[in-house]
């Protein structure tokens, strides 16, 4: 049997009310979420369209502001912070982090973090990474969150991934995607209001209003879900490869992608070092998340920093 089956043969086993014997065709095993997919792409194509349309340099400023606050929760707090536990920070700090990276809307740090280290425990073999280029450009940019594996988006089997952070209630309570849809709906009509209040036009105006829905509602989403997208896909395809990873791990680094994302690009210095809070391992190496964590330990926020202690490979 291949080992693709094999492993999700086991996966399955372990589902409750779960086929363990059954045929594993791929169609069995994954199932397309209609609703999600309707949503993502409807939102995607709009996001890449209407920025030609409407544009207002307050929403492009907006924009950025709101790229960074909500890239920097992704990836100073969801990756480093809560999959990795680079670093340490007082319990307040770490809500606002979880809040600033779940208003990227890409699901809450239950599942986010429990498909990230899935990731790094099974990276590149196709059937167990949940998001592998071997599996296709589509599936590891887009595809593996629309056509659902069942033991990847089983609740009761993520969650076993992430037990620290399932013994929090409210990121217990963010672990729902109807939340998730819900605050997607009141980020776009907040984007809307706000635009409309910071218009040149006499009270509500309409047209900076729409720049806003377009530029920090839609379009902010779309670009971090590409960046991400870029990670998973180009940052285990396209680079240079520093360091010698274990088992079937591919990644490499890509300065472009690190540019894109926060310094997340250094993707081979961090499969080698995962529990290092800096990515950027040389001066030229920009890595932005790795400077705010910097900032944050400098004030004495961030206690317990992790860095790489040895290097190894070339
Ligand atoms: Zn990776
Ligand atoms: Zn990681």
């Amino acid at each position: 049997m291949p080992e693709m089956e094999t492993a999700t043969l086991i996966d399955l086993q372990q589902i409750p009310g779960g086929d363990g014997a059954g045929r594993l065709v791929e169609e069995e095993i994954s199932k397309l979420d209609v609703p999600f997919t309707v949503i993502n792409v409807t939102t995607t194509v709009a996001a890449l369209i209407l920025p030609f349309f409407f544009f207002s340099w307050p929403a492009l400023a907006a924009f950025v502001i709101f790229y960074t606050i909500t890239g920097l929760g992704l990836t100073a707090g969801y990756h480093r912070l809560f999959a990795h536990r680079s670093y340490v920070v007082p319990m307040w700090l770490e809500y606002v982090i979880c809040l600033c990276g779940y208003l990227a809307i890409q699901r809450g740090p239950l599942f986010w973090v429990a498909m990230h280290r899935l990731h790094h425990k099974h990276s590149d073999v196709p059937g167990k990474d949940p998001h592998t280029p071997k599996e296709g450009l589509w599936h590891v940019h887009f595809g593996w969150t629309q056509k659902r594996r069942k033991d990847v988006w089983n609740r009761t089997l993520y969650r076993r991934l992430v037990p620290d952070l399932a013994r929090n209630r409210f990121y217990v309570w963010l672990d729902d995607e109807r939340k998730d849809y819900a605050t997607y709906f009141l980020l776009l009509i907040i984007s809307f209001v706000i635009g409309g209040f910071v218009g040149e036009a006499p009270g509500f105006d309409v047209y900076s209003a729409v720049c806003f829905f377009v530029w920090v509602g839609l379009l902010n989403r779309v670009a971090l879900l590409h960046a991400f997208g870029l990670i998973n896909s180009v940052c285990h395809l396209i680079g240079t490869r520093p360091y010698k990873t274990a088992g079937h791990d591919e990644s490499v680094n890509n300065g472009l992608v690190a540019l894109l994302i926060f310094g997340e690009g250094w993707h081979n210095n961090h499969h080698a070092f995962p529990a290092s809070a800096r990515h950027g391992l040389r001066w030229y190496q920009i890595d932005p998340a790795w400077y705010a964590i910097w900032l944050l330990k400098k004030i004495g926020l961030a206690k317990k920093v992790r860095l790489p202690k040895k290097r190894k490979g070339a």
